[in-house]
């Protein structure tokens, strides 16, 4: 933290003084809110929420952004490491599935520290990492054997449309690696019965594996099922860009075929904040988001999730108002 370059943006400056780069932070942890979550991929959230933890400020910052009060440093509770284990008991304790950590790249020697110190405390649930995947290889390195599930997120292959929306034209190269990364540590994706998953601190990790095959046939007999280790690749479908989405749909099935899970997701919502962008000011149009998932269906698309239905709501958002925290 002396010369920060803990992400891509590489701002060198000495956090532990107190200095801030890109990302808005210094060394001290800051929280929005910790609280069981029901808004993510159904192996995510399972029956009972994902105990999701969201991390103040963030190295990438879209002008989109759907948690633009945190991204932009606006709201957040200066915490201790201590007091971050312990948030990740008391998410335990409420009967979370997993640990859900959103934005928390630019925290990472903290978090692992965290973790360790929650683990020694009966800490036994499945570790999520939730990202937008503009990260350093180096800093995931750090979290391998911390994490056990990635969600990262693949915006754009377009160097353009992740200048334009993200300051970042290298995105496409960087969140690649990135996700490199995360399948080589991560694997195959495997899944636990929701019951078997260790909110009892005595639980054994991991007590059943379940395979991806098994649990189609399971989670589409409505039994909820948990995912405990592998990849889910979220791409959200922006106003304009289905032609870059189906890049980003390709790019991902001939890398990972099947051993990734792929996340089309048709919430995006236009905040105030991006009125500068007129292009981004809508919704994306039903037709928009049923030609990408045509095109993943037509490419071959095994492992997936899409959205039904109304999603594009600024009530999916949750209230930033440092609850659990
Ligand atoms: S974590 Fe923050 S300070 Fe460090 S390199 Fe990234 S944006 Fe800069």
């Amino acid at each position: 933290m002396k010369s920060c370059k803990l992400c891509p943006r590489k701002c060198s400056v000495d956090r532990a003084k107190g200095e801030t780069g890109f990302c808005g932070q210094t060394e001290r942890l800051r929280v929005a809110r910790a609280a069981l979550h029901m808004w993510e991929e159904p192996c995510i959230s399972g029956t009972r929420g994902s105990g999701t933890v969201f991390f103040t400020g963030c190295g990438l910052k879209c002008v989109f952004c759907q948690n633009y009060a945190i991204a932009g440093g606006d709201v957040g509770k200066e915490i201790s490491v201590d007091r971050l284990a312990e948030i990740f008991l008391e998410l335990q304790e409420q009967g979370a599935d997993n640990l859900n950590l959103v934005t928390a790249g630019h925290f990472a020697p903290q978090i692992a520290q965290a973790l360790d110190r929650a683990r020694r405390q009966g800490l036994a649930l499945p570790v999520v990492y939730n990202t937008s995947s503009y990260e350093e290889v180096e800093t995931l390195r750090m979290l391998q054997g911390y994490v056990d599930v990635y969600l990262p997120d693949l915006k754009y292959v377009d160097s353009r449309l992740s200048g334009r929306y993200s300051h970042a034209p290298d995105y496409f190269a960087r969140a690649g690696a990135a996700i490199r990364e995360m399948v080589r540590q991560a694997g195959e994706p495997e899944f636990a019965v929701e019951s078997d998953v260790g909110s009892a601190p005595e639980a054994p990790r991991r007590e059943r594996k379940i395979g991806v095959e098994e649990y189609q046939r399971r989670s589409e007999a409505g039994e909820p099922l948990i995912m405990t280790k592998g990849v889910i690749v979220r791409h959200l479908v922006l106003p304009g860009c289905a032609e870059d989405s189906k890049r980003v749909i390709s790019y991902l099935l001939e890398e990972y075929g099947s051993r990734i899970f792929i996340s089309i997701m048709n919430q995006y919502t236009p905040l105030p904040h991006v009125a500068a962008y007129p292009e981004l000011n809508r919704k994306v149009t039903p037709k928009e988001y049923e030609e990408v998932v045509d095109f993943a269906l037509e490419q071959g698309i095994e492992n997936g999730f899409i959205q039904e239905g109304e999603t594009a709501k600024e009530s999916f958002i949750p209230d930033f108002d440092q609850s659990g925290v």
